[in-house]
């Protein structure tokens, strides 16, 4: 067999053609989305007043196995995909492994993450349908810059609500965004019912993704031709995710190459289940064996350490509620952690894969994962995200086993972006003052209790 480069690219002719819906090949699907009052599932018309109804159809469909790509998002990719499966040959010599490591990068577009793969399929819908725009938050700010970049090209308005502190915190994110054409309001923000609310119940806050989710859908749901999209945690978002899975897998494929283990870090979930989707569904299917670590913060452990019930996604309570791994929607993680993966909830599918034994899941510490982060930023050259950096310090801990046990693993891992708007949080960590946090069991009871009771 031919020696394997540092980088394997596809030919634009080998890219994929539709998206791999995982859904199809569980034997138990993940339990629908239902009425936050009613407590009913949602069907299609019910939830075609928040999300464009393709998307809708997409959200709904448990059974088609492959989902074709339109061709103006297949041109889109190909402005910033395939992106490159790199072998890790000179993180594998610092660490003087024998597992051999790859990693599929998503850092390679202006957004700086995968999120565009999401963003473009969503904005394309919004227009097909008629639309006028669409409404979102953002967290950290990489799904709202990658929206406004597919907003823009399509040429769809777009309001993004950034989590306050974030807002304050990464004022380059809100001028990408801006520079895009999106609209950037701080959130809770006075502009909406539940934004004042908020203010009112919790003067002084800075903030939290699921108090912008609520925003950002009543904006949606109040406004004449405009829709809500969201970058995560949907399984629609998965199935869009799951162009680099796709990607990796036919990479590998044409190297002979076949993974043992397979990382990646969990906020919602979308960039991990898109990873391990074709891979998951042969394991499903009874194909082939894998093993899956889903890699989340300790200080917002919704795997590891959160309820497999039904709870609601945002904070003010408006959107579709999700049986899902969840903290709680009023969880926010301490205001010390700077790591990204902040959400309280998890996609359903990866929760029910979970849940049925599929997947593992570990909780990592930020200083750990900022060692893990800059050991890679200095041995590889690209300077990670945060949020990547979760999977980097497990794939690391899993590499370092080998040099234990002399086995000589195939480790694949999802780099899915850059840290360059996380200088804070590196300048903390190069400073010697960022410190840990784990929540209590006292903190998250206090949390589980405000999770509804749902008979369903
Ligand atoms: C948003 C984001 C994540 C986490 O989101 P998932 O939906 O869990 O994938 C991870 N890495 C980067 C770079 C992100 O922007």
């Amino acid at each position: 067999m031919s020696e394997i480069p540092y980088k394997i690219y596809l030919e634009e002719s080998e890219m994929p053609t539709a998206w791999y819906n995982v859904r199809a090949d569980m034997k138990n699907k993940p339990a629908p989305l239902i009425n936050p009052g009613t407590h009913q599932p949602m069907g299609f018309e019910e939830l075609r007043g928040v999300f464009c109804d393709e998307l809708v159809r997409q959200e709904l469909n448990n059974t088609d196995r492959y989902i074709e790509i339109p061709e103006e998002i297949r041109n889109f990719y190909k402005m910033y995909r395939p992106s490159p499966l790199v072998r890790a040959y000179c993180l594998e010599k610092a660490l003087d492994t024998p597992a051999k490591i790859y990693y599929k990068f998503e850092g390679n577009n202006t957004s700086g993450s995968h999120k565009l793969n999401s963003a473009i399929a969503q904005a394309y819908y919004a227009k097909a349908q008629g639309l006028k725009g669409v409404t979102t938050e953002t967290g950290a700010g990489q799904w709202g810059t990658a929206l406004s970049m597919a907003c823009a090209y399509l040429g769809l308005d777009c309001k993004v609500y950034m989590v306050k502190v974030s807002y304050e915190q990464k004022p380059f994110r809100r001028e990408v965004m801006r520079t895009y054409g999106a609209s950037v309001t701080p959130s809770p923000s006075d502009t909406t019912n539940v934004g004042r609310q908020i203010l009112a119940d919790f003067p002084g806050t800075t903030g939290s993704l699921g108090c912008a989710i609520s925003e950002a859908v009543e904006a949606a749901t109040s406004t004449e031709g405009y829709r809500y999209v969201l970058g995560s945690v949907l399984s629609q978002v998965l199935l869009h995710q799951s162009i680099v899975g796709l990607e990796s897998k036919a990479a590998m494929d044409k190297y002979g190459i076949k993974p043992d283990l397979i990382i990646g870090c969990a906020g919602g979930g979308s960039n991990l289940g898109g990873l391990i989707s074709p891979f998951m569904g042969e394991m499903l299917r009874g194909e082939q064996e894998y093993e899956f670590i889903a890699v989340e913060p300790a200080s917002c452990p919704s795997l590891t350490r959160g309820k497999f019930v039904y709870d609601f996604c945002d904070t003010g309570n408006v959107c579709p509620m999700a049986k899902m791994y969840t903290l709680g929607s009023r969880f926010i993680p301490s205001p010390n952690h700077a790591g990204g993966l902040r959400y309280h909830g998890m996609s359903s599918i990866l929760s029910q894969l979970y849940h049925d034994g599929y997947l593992k899941a570990r909780s990592v510490e930020q200083t750990a994962v900022f060692d893990a982060a800059t050991k890679f930023a200095r041995v590889e050259g690209i300077l990670p995200a945060p949020e990547s950096s979760h999977a980097i310090r497990v794939a690391m801990d899993e590499a370092l086993k080998c040099k234990e046990t002399g086995e000589e693993k195939t480790i694949l891992f999802g780099l899915t972006g850059t840290g360059y708007f996380d200088m804070v949080a590196y300048e903390q960590y190069n400073n010697g003052t960022m410190t840990d946090y784990i929540p209590t069991d006292e903190e998250l009871e206090k949390s589980f209790a405000q999770i509804p009771e749902v008979d369903a």
